[in-house]
């Protein structure tokens, strides 16, 4: 049992430095967050009465440019969790060569406790928090679990107004009228749609006959359901925190994001509304959706969900993780074992910080790209990275997880190789420059 999420993730470091070259200062470096800031900020409720959120901002490493991340409003976020999302950023950025090191924020809240104008101060007052700690050159905020573009705009203003001039590249995932990118709210569910079409093939399998079953049904993991339903894919579950529903026969997935907007419940059109009659659907829980005999799961809600316990009991052949790190790595080996192909975090979740890269290009040139160029130039990114990832893992005969790292690390390493290494400085071993 691992002692936090952090050393737990850490693991896939280790594994993953037995496949590539990398100097061991460079390793020494990898292995620690370099900063990690914890402040409190005071709230006036709506009641009149003072409350203190705890909030946070981590920057795992920025060798190979500006830290780069999300920022997450959830009960459970600790400094630990915050951390080991810091940590995924980094490598992430790394394997898609994005010019990002990694980041990551969280205030411990329950948003859906507060008022929009509680909400709105709460956010305002991270930025006043960490507004040293940020900038667009420095390490760049964007939406995550529970943020979205409203909270991303305020942000932005906020920073803006300490600095007494617009500042649109501190934030990333930002409303389209402050500066955001289109196809940005969509790029996280549209990146893993990229992935998951590029890969099926290599495994003898076309949409029509390709089952899937998703776990959580936020931005990421209801857009992508309904990407998937659109292309002829069978979505027979899906689930949100409260619960799931499954149809052997495949689910109305409009429908049911319809009813999910409406009633904030994926299980709702089992009873009161039509597509229960259309597609006989049952209620299940999360667990059991991840049990499921499918062909794709995709893993689209919160980290630690498949663990040593349930791994024993995946049937899907393929895995799309969605979600930052929904796979223990206990629970990696057991998949391992049984032939289960894991589709990391780092890749299939990516479309969404490659295009918060696009925006914070966007809004450095203040030349705006249209969707279409987006989402070519996303999906051109991703498919390319994502087959070699696949190449190194067949050359070694490695799991996927292990070659992202091996992909993420090597190009992590030269950047820091870069500077001297040790064997640079005591045994001349260095480049020279002429
Ligand atoms: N929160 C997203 C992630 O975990 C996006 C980060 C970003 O756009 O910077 O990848």
């Amino acid at each position: 049992m691992m002692d936090s999420l952090l050393a737990d993730a850490s693991q896939r470091l280790e594994q993953a430095l037995k496949y590539t070259f990398i100097s061991e200062d460079a390793i020494e470096s990898l292995k620690f967050p370099q900063t990690s800031l914890s402040v409190s900020i005071p709230v006036r409720m709506d009641d009149g009465s003072l409350q203190v959120f705890q909030g946070y901002r981590v920057r795992y490493d920025d060798t190979r440019g500006p830290g780069k991340g999300g920022v997450r409003y959830h009960p459970s976020v600790t400094m630990d969790e915050v951390q080991s999302l810091a940590f995924w950023m980094t490598f992430k950025c790394a394997a898609l060569g994005l010019p990002f090191g990694g980041a990551k924020g969280g205030i411990t809240v329950n948003p859906k406790a507060l008022s929009r104008m509680e909400l709105e101060r709460l956010s305002r007052g991270y930025i006043d928090a960490i507004a040293d700690f940020i900038g667009p050159d420095v390490d760049i905020l964007a939406p995550d679990v529970y943020t979205n573009s409203m909270i991303m705009g305020w942000m932005m203003d906020q920073y803006s107004i300490i600095k007494r001039h617009i500042c649109p590249a501190v934030v990333t995932g930002k409303p389209i009228s402050m500066g955001g990118s289109v196809g940005r709210e969509a790029a996280t569910a549209m990146g893993a749609f990229y992935v998951i079409q590029a890969m099926l093939p290599k495994f003898d399998k076309d949409p029509e006959s390709t089952t899937v079953a998703i776990q959580g049904f936020g931005n990421a993991g209801g857009i992508l359901a309904e990407l998937l339903y659109h292309k002829g894919y069978k979505v027979v579950a899906v689930s949100d925190s409260q619960g799931g529903v499954y149809s052997k026969n495949g689910l109305d997935i409009p429908s049911v994001r319809r009813t999910k907007e409406a009633t904030r419940d994926v299980r709702a059109p089992y009873c009161d509304s039509s597509v229960c009659e259309i597609s006989n659907q049952e209620i299940l829980t999360n667990e059991e959706l991840l049990k499921l005999d499918v062909d794709i799961l995709v893993p689209a809600a919160l980290e630690n969900q498949i663990t040593a316990a349930n791994a024993p009991y995946i049937q899907a052949k393929l895995v799309f993780e969605v979600a930052n790190g929904p796979t223990t790595s206990a629970a990696d080996k057991i998949l391992d074992e049984k032939g289960i192909y894991v589709f990391p975090d780092i890749l299939v979740n990516a479309g969404g910080v490659t295009v918060s890269y696009f925006e914070w290009v966007q809004n450095r040139s203040g030349l705006y790209w249209t969707l279409d160029e987006v989402n070519q130039k996303l999906q051109s990114r991703i498919i390319e990275e994502a087959d070699r990832i696949w190449t190194i893992s067949q050359e070694n005969a490695i799991p996927l997880r292990t070659a992202a790292y091996v992909h993420a690390i090597s190009r992590l390493g030269e950047a820091i190789s870069a500077k001297g290494t040790r064997d640079y400085y005591l045994n001349g071993r260095g480049k020279s420059r002429n």
